[in-house]
């Protein structure tokens, strides 16, 4: 089976999130069982720069009003398609922001390029190569069944993955006229989504089946409180909508070979995690003891939870807890996150910024992660904990919900337990949570069994690639895969 997947950014060569962590993982994943991927990503700069040889595949002149080639090329084992396209993505700032951390003004033109290109290439345009099926991601590959809809070429099966709803794509009407669809496309059956054009919608809307990032996401968002608007559209299309919880790349994720920590360890033998605790405390400038050191590593937003975090921190460190902090979002919460660490020198600190290498560390060293998400489609960073035997204290929402036990007197004496979990999301519903595991973690029998049952459960891919291969399979004509 080929496939043609679409995303806008695609681990390692550009990442802001968990979008790009499964665009890297699930093709690699997906190829035991016979299915050839090949991504289309835009040319952003740092895409560019990670392309050995390519070779020209075909030529747009005037892609929504940008001259553009498809380059193909091969990069850490994926089959890439890369849209270069100068004037839409060859820019100083992120693949979404300026670099003053604003949207890009033509983000619309930028992303519908994307989309349209896509199609072009699903409806045969490569010579040679055309996918069984397609698969977006997210809004910025939302016009992309649309535009096959709308087009004069034979129907192909689409797949459209929404890895948070919270991000829509909406943009005046009046970009309408550039998109290069039929007038009849502006309505509600269409993109038209209250007076705007709506991406995300217009995905939602049009492609054959959907699929979110947890069986518990798939739930919510059909509620009108998670699902921000989308809830009565995707009510209509229960049927085609699947919950399939992402997996994490086991071999850049493994505590026994990762180059980036400081230690090797494993579920047998987890006693080199002491030496990854003492280099991850070093590092932040923490005390060099052993109470239970939490870590967050996060976008600091609202969503996250990250005002709660900063509000619990003094009863954290009241309780003798310490707790690292990486990562970068809103001003406000950074600085309420800086003024926590400096209240509590050598117990509380915050790096500011996205680092890869660190996150490993944090990982490795830390006794707890911290993810008291407000919503949480799947999450990455409760799986990592999970193989890292950094136990995950969770919100139980969406993935989070999927994938943490927590550890309740039942789960704890069937030896299931892999976390803890809490609800409500509030700042009492945290504090509790962070109370529980340290009394846990004052338990070492008890915590060392919560922390293997966690190294020892499923986080691959394998489960989660079956379920979009046989998605896939349901959507192509009988008896053809
Ligand atoms: P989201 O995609 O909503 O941000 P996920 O948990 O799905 O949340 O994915 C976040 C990914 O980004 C994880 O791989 C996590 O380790 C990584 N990450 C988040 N913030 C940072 C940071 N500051 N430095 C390094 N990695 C980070």
């Amino acid at each position: 089976m080929k496939v043609l997947s679409v995303a806008s950014e695609i681990y390692p060569l550009i990442k802001t999130g968990g979008l790009a962590d499964v665009a890297g993982a699930l093709p690699l994943a997906l190829k035991p069982q016979g299915i050839k991927t090949r991504t289309l990503v835009p040319g952003y700069p740092a895409v560019m720069a990670a392309l050995g040889e390519t070779t020209a595949l075909m030529d747009f002149e005037d892609l929504l009003g940008a001259s553009a080639q498809v380059l193909e090329a091969t990069v850490a084992g994926l089959d890439l398609l890369v849209l270069d396209a100068p004037a839409l993505f060859d820019r100083a700032g992120g693949p979404y922001l300026d670099t003053d951390g604003k949207d890009y003004a033509d983000n619309w033109r930028r992303f519908a390029a994307l989309s349209k290109a896509g199609a072009e290439i699903a409806a045969g345009a490569i010579a040679g190569w055309q996918p069984d099926l397609v698969h977006v991601h997210d809004w910025q590959a939302g016009l992309l069944p649309a535009y096959l809809l709308y087009g004069d070429k034979p129907a192909i099966p689409s797949v459209m993955t929404i890895h948070n709803i919270a991000f829509q794509g909406n943009f005046s009407a009046g970009i309408f006229p550039e998109l290069g669809l039929p007038a009849h496309a502006f309505a509600v059956e269409g993109i038209e989504y209250y007076g705007m054009v709506g991406y995300l919608k217009a995905g939602i809307q049009t492609a054959w089946a959907i699929s979110t990032v947890s069986p518990s996401y798939a739930e919510e968002i059909l509620t009108p409180e998670f699902g921000m608007g989308l809830e009565g559209l995707l009510s209509r299309r229960t049927l085609d909508l699947h919950g399939i919880v992402n997996g994490i790349d086991t071999d850049v994720w493994d505590p026994a070979i990762d180059p980036l920590i400081h230690s090797d360890y494993s579920a047998a033998d987890t006693s080199a995690r002491i030496a990854n605790k003492r280099a991850l405390e070093a590092q932040f400038g923490l005390h060099e003891d052993d109470d239970p050191l939490f870590c967050v590593i996060s976008r600091l937003t609202w969503q996250k939870g990250m005002d709660l975090v900063a509000d619990a921190v003094d009863e954290l460190v009241a309780l003798g807890g310490k707790l690292a902090v990486l990562g970068s979002g809103d001003a406000t919460l950074v600085a309420a996150l800086r003024e926590a660490a400096a209240r509590h020198p050598g117990r509380v600190a915050i790096t500011v910024g996205y680092n890869e290498p660190l996150s490993h560390l944090m990982q490795a060293g830390s006794d707890a992660i911290l993810i008291p998400s407000r919503f949480e489609p799947c999450g990455l960073t409760q799986l990592y904990g999970l193989r890292y035997g950094c136990v995950p204290v969770v919100s139980r929402t969406g993935g989070l919900n999927d994938t943490v036990i927590d550890a309740n007197p039942a789960a704890l004496a069937s030896g299931s337990a892999t976390g803890i979990s809490f609800g409500p999301v509030t700042l009492d519903g945290l504090k509790r949570a962070i109370r529980r595991t340290i009394r846990l973690y004052r338990e070492p029998e008890t915590w060392a069994g919560l922390q293997t049952q966690g190294m020892q459960s499923d986080v691959s891919w394998d489960k989660s690639a079956a379920l979009y291969a046989k998605l896939y399979s349901s959507l192509l004509p009988k008896g053809s895969h």
